[in-house]
């Protein structure tokens, strides 16, 4: 079966700084894949070149068998096919939650105001924060703030997600709630590329682990070998650091 999303050789440095040496990976439509590896490793670039937010400069992407590197896309409407949440929730804080979630697509992708509309209220409805239409996001939690950047990011019903440290920012009372809702988004078939610093997270979600190190996929497997039996040297070393 062909992948959903599939990288391969993919390179890119800033300036002398390697970071991605080599990066070849593919997504099953409905996996979840766990990005580990220690600060700097390249997690956050690894997503940020598969959403068009840095140029690779090397390699080939493919998402359902179109090639996102081709310097020809139309970057915005590749980008509508791949929602990304951040660990700072980058929520716009004059605007109201359900302004929030309709921007990009009534601005960007030019929906219409109603259908936008009757399309957030179901995102935020997805998110269990459908009361909360009309707040300002200082009215609500860190949680509840992540809550709705992600149902931002599924405002366009996208083909995959990824998710960069997206509880990290989070008091760890609130990190639960954020937990739950990408658990249910895995249940529900999504197909996620996310990396944490919570194993026991990644435990739960992940199909499959990859740990970076060296500017590659280092060990990849399923989360009892990767995290519970390592194979690689510098797995242990990792796992046994973060204890
Ligand atoms: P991680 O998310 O695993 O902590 P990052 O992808 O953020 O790692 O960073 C990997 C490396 O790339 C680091 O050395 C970082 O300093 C560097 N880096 C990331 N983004 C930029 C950028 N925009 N300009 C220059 N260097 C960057
Ligand atoms: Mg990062």
């Amino acid at each position: 079966m062909t992948p959903l999303l599939s990288l391969r050789g993919v390179r890119k440095s800033f300036g002398d700084n390697v970071v991605l040496r080599s990066i070849d990976l593919d997504v099953a439509a409905g996996e979840c894949i766990v990005l580990i590896g220690a600060s700097g490793s390249g997690k956050s670039t690894l997503l940020r070149c598969i959403n068009l937010l840095e140029q690779v400069d090397d390699g080939i992407i493919t998402l359902r068998g179109q090639e996102l590197t081709d310097p020809r896309i139309d970057a915005d409407a590749a980008r509508a096919r791949i929602g990304i949440v951040f660990q700072a929730y980058n929520l716009f804080p004059h605007l109201s939650v359900l302004d929030n979630i309709t921007l990009a697509p009534r601005r960007v992708h030019g929906v219409p105001a109603a259908t936008a509309k009757t399309r957030a209220l179901e995102m935020l409805d997805r998110v269990g924060l459908a009361a909360k239409a009309k707040a300002r996001p200082d009215d609500l939690s860190g949680g509840q703030q992540q809550r709705v950047a992600i149902a931002r990011a599924l405002v366009n019903d996208p083909e995959v997600m990824l998710l960069d440290e997206v509880t990290s920012a989070l008091d760890p009372e609130l990190v639960a709630e954020v937990l739950e809702l990408l658990r249910e988004l895995t249940r529900d078939g999504m197909t996620m590329v996310l990396n944490t610093h919570e194993m026991s997270f990644a435990r739960q979600v992940a199909d499959t682990v990859c740990f970076l190190h060296d500017g590659g996929i280092h060990e990849q497997g399923p989360p009892a070998q990767v995290l519970d039996n390592p194979q690689q040297e510098r797995t242990r070393r990792f796992l046994t650091r973060l204890h």
